[in-house]
């Protein structure tokens, strides 16, 4: 039997503070027999935004030591690894041999459980789609129903994808790698005038783009100046070795005020700017954050980010009437960003088709006042807030933008008959 021991758990955006237990198996044995009484949640690095992988007296079981690659054939790239794989080794794995994963989130350090039961999107969604389409199979464990695979396309496998933890524990998957043309990324910018005339470019560029995203200063009332940052994967030097990153958390400061905002973002635009047309390696484009220890400190309680996915056809009214909320509620975004999605909502996770914008706000009582007239405007135009980034995010907004969620909960409850799997998460969203 592991040990399990007393934790403290803070989420990433430093919003919650949990108390509940942790084991960490080392052993399949172990992992299988950690079959204490009482609710489990998988754990991976901890990097969602919000207290997914953790709840109050809630034992989470943590993935580090399953971190194996168990297969890999050269010439079709499909890889098998355990769910406790995290992405940096693996892309150094997969860059050495010429293959890299088509979806790639921003941080290193995040495994491959955390980017299947979150579905999580990278570089460009609208090419690439999110992280399920390109899982062939996984294995879930239930200390009831025991160790069972489970094939891409049916339905445990919908309900698992995007499921935040709440089906089992998935111990591995196989995975389809795609063959790359190089180590290195050419970053091009395009300067726009607003967040409509970044749609129009992002929209012609989509079909193509190896990484494609918008950058916006939005701190100053009636301006939405920025870029659309376009990256080409391109011959480089040597396959990288290693992905830096920092897990700081430590304290936290005030740093952000309406004043330190906009310096932040002119300080920003410039270092942006300065890579037009520059060759980066893929350690630094792949996660442009992850080694800043700073970002994690940004804020004295914690940052809030907010991620909504909007219809093409919403987007026209939807950017000014949202700078209009900004002005009427004396808030300015820190950082505001859109990428663009194609494909079909899949269960609860956050996928679709449309623009993706996401901006974080200084964490008080101005900005929340702000989402929430932001969710009644998102739930009356069928806007869906990302659960995996936004810690204020309440049950009822939650079903109104989830028109699966009867049919997820139905097969959940076939999977996990007697709901052993439960996070503060799952418990803030009914889940
Ligand atoms: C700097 C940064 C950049 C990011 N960029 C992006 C991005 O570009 N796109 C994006 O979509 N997300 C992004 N994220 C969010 C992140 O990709 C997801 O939240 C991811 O799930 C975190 O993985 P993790 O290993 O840390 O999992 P955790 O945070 O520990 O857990 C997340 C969820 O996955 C479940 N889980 C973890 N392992 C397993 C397992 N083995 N079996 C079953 N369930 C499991 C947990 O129960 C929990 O519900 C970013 C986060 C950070 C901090």
């Amino acid at each position: 039997m592991p040990t399990s021991a007393a934790a403290t758990f803070v989420s990433m955006d430093g919003t919650a503070t949990v108390s509940g237990f942790l084991t960490e198996p080392d052993r399949y044995r172990h992992l299988l027999d950690a079959g204490r009484p009482g609710p489990v949640i998988a754990r991976g690095s901890g990097l969602s935004y919000v207290a997914a992988s953790m709840g109050p007296g809630i034992l989470s079981i943590a993935t580090r030591y399953f971190d194996r690659i168990l297969a890999f054939d050269p010439e079709t790239g499909l890889i098998e690894v355990e769910a406790g794989a995290r992405l940096g080794p693996l892309l150094s794995f997969l860059l050495e041999r010429g293959y890299i994963l088509p979806v790639i989130p921003g941080h290193p350090a995040i495994t491959i459980g955390g980017c299947i039961a979150c579905d999580v999107h990278g570089k460009n969604p609208a090419r690439d789609r999110t992280f399920r389409e390109h899982v062939v199979a996984l294995e879930l464990w239930h200390p009831k129903l025991g160790l069972r695979s489970i094939r891409a396309g049916t339905p445990d496998f919908d309900a698992t994808c995007g499921g935040y933890g709440l089906t089992g524990m998935i111990v591995s998957a196989r995975i389809r790698a795609q063959k790359v043309g190089g180590t290195a990324v050419r970053i091009d910018l395009t300067p726009v005038r607003d967040l409509g005339e970044a749609h129009a470019i992002l929209t012609e560029k989509a079909p193509r783009a190896d990484f494609l995203y918008s950058w916006h200063d939005w701190s100053r009332p009636g301006s939405t100046l920025g870029f659309v940052v376009e990256g080409t994967i391109t011959a480089g030097p040597r396959a990288p070795t290693q992905f830096a990153a920092s897990l700081e958390r430590g304290a936290r400061f005030p740093v952000m005020n309406r004043l330190t905002i906009p310096l932040f973002n002119a300080a920003y635009g410039a270092k942006l700017a300065r890579k037009n047309g520059r060759v980066a390696p893929l350690t630094d484009a792949l996660f442009p954050i992850a080694s800043l220890a700073a970002y994690y400190r940004l804020y004295r309680r914690g940052l809030i980010e907010h991620q909504v996915l909007i219809s093409q056809a919403a987007w026209p009214d939807y950017w000014p009437a949202l700078g209009k909320l900004f002005d009427d509620h004396g808030v300015r975004p820190v950082v505001s960003s859109l990428k663009m999605f194609q494909g079909e909502r899949q269960g609860v996770g956050f996928s679709g088709a449309g623009i993706s914008l996401t901006f974080d706000l200084v964490n008080n009582d101005r900005s929340r006042a702000l989402l929430s007239r932001l969710d009644a405007i998102d739930c009356d135009i069928g806007a869906l807030t990302n659960p995996a980034k936004d810690s204020r995010l309440t049950a009822t907004v939650f079903r109104r933008q989830t028109p699966d969620l009867p049919s997820f909960l139905a097969r959940r409850a076939v999977l996990d008959p007697d709901r052993s799997f439960r996070s503060a998460l799952s418990q803030r969203l009914a889940l």
